[in-house]
């Protein structure tokens, strides 16, 4: 397609007009690719992983990470499982029948407890296929299934038990060919109807520094560890919950009122407990955006080098404080959007990003502001105009 992102940069080398014109689920798309590149890499994980393998098998090009590793993520879970399987944690989870009965719901509530997060194994993202299943009254059922299967149905569900966090926390981790390691600090990100809004760097935790560097180290620590399970080079994206200290799973707090007020107090005052992981991207991820502006080496830079066999660079923050903003489709008007960038193009340390997207369509992420700044309270106080002219953000 011409009006596709990609399309519109064009290095000297490989002119656009040279690009494989092909869905990247299309085998013989994957596979003229292939022929091109010396290594292949994704930047969306709902590809055709099975082609990759076998391109890889022929000799055709180096495939990064492994496609094993993709098609494992690909279905979030037996992602889940694999990881839980390695001693990492991960919220209570349980498959749901393909067509569940009102007695498999309840054995699901008895397992897990309510309300349930009920997900789509596969085809997932940005909040699409995901369902807060908050009773098991018939509507709601009836509205989860909606959702989640259609009319089409054959989409295949499982259910997570409710997770009560305290706030959410992703770490970038980056691998390349060689083994080498590095991850970058812990983010906040804040979600809203199960899609990022705001991500703040670094990681803000009531407690003191003592608090934020221990939390920062557990989550670098625990992002580390479940990559060390996957195989294959590149940069992943970690999202982990992290919980109020003795919290059992299945109650439900008063966080799911939760408001993007940069100066709400969204780091209650409870003591935080565990981390445990929501789910691995095995590609650069919105949580990483930031990296652009914020640090030494951009998460785009690094995922490169990494499987590309170079040295992986620094992923040290280089302002002390920096907040990405999400642009998002509230309908098919761009207005919303150019509104909010025209607030950002106002804001000292504020740089915008728009993805040249075509249309635009409510829930889509068509580009996103970074606001760097010399303390946490200067980038609050930066983003605050921005956020007043992005009204679907409004308290
Ligand atoms: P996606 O693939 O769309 O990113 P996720 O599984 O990461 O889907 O879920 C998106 C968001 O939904 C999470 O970032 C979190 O805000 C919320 N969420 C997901 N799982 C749970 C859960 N078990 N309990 C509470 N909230 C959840
Ligand atoms: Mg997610």
């Amino acid at each position: 397609m011409d009006s596709t992102p990609a399309k519109q940069v064009s290095l000297p080398p490989a002119p656009h007009t040279q690009h494989p014109d092909g869905a990247f689920t299309s085998p013989q798309h994957i596979r003229e690719l292939a022929e091109k590149a010396d290594v292949v890499t994704v930047e969306i994980e709902h590809v055709d992983a099975d082609v990759l393998a076998q391109v890889q098998a022929d000799g055709l090009c180096a495939v990064q990470p492994a496609p094993g590793t993709i098609k494992l993520i690909q279905d979030k879970y037996l992602q889940k499982q694999h990881l839980q399987a390695r001693g990492i944690a991960v919220a209570p989870f349980a498959a749901v029948p393909e067509h569940p009965t009102h007695e498999d719901w309840q054995t699901l509530e008895r397992e897990l407890g309510m309300p349930l997060m009920v997900k789509s194994r596969t085809m997932a993202y940005d909040g699409k296929g995901n369902s807060p299943l908050k009773s098991l009254a018939a509507d709601d059922v009836e509205q989860t299934i909606k959702t989640l299967v259609g009319s089409a149905g054959g989409n295949k569900l499982y259910a997570e038990a409710w997770a009560p966090f305290v706030k959410e926390v992703a770490v970038m981790v980056v691998r390349n060919v060689a083994g080498q390691v590095r991850s970058y600090d812990a983010v906040e990100t804040i979600h809203k109807d199960s899609i990022l809004r705001v991500c703040f760097a670094p990681l803000r935790v009531s407690g003191g520094k003592g608090m934020k560097s221990e939390v920062n180290k557990r989550a670098k620590e625990l992002a580390e560890s479940a990559v060390a399970t996957l195989d294959g080079a590149g940069i992943f994206g970690v999202e982990m919950f992290l919980m109020p200290d003795g919290t059992s799973l299945s109650s439900l707090q008063a966080f799911l009122t939760r408001t993007l007020d940069p100066d709400d107090p969204s780091h209650p005052a409870v003591h935080v407990g565990a981390l445990m992981i929501n789910e691995i991207a095995p590609r650069p991820h919105n949580s990483g955006h930031h990296t652009i502006e914020a640090c030494e080496t951009s998460q785009f830079e690094n995922h490169l080098r990494a499987i590309l066999s170079l040295p992986l660079g620094s992923t040290a923050l280089r302002v002390p404080s920096a907040a990405m903003l999400n642009l998002i489709g509230t309908s098919e008007s761009m207005t919303p959007i150019e509104d909010a960038c025209r607030a950002a193009y106002e804001v000292p340390g504020a740089t915008v990003h728009l993805y040249g997207k075509k249309e635009c369509r409510r829930g889509r992420k068509m580009g996103h502001i970074t606001v760097t700044g010399s303390s946490d309270a200067q980038v609050r106080e930066r983003i605050r105009p921005i956020l007043d002219a992005m009204p679907d953000l409004a308290k």
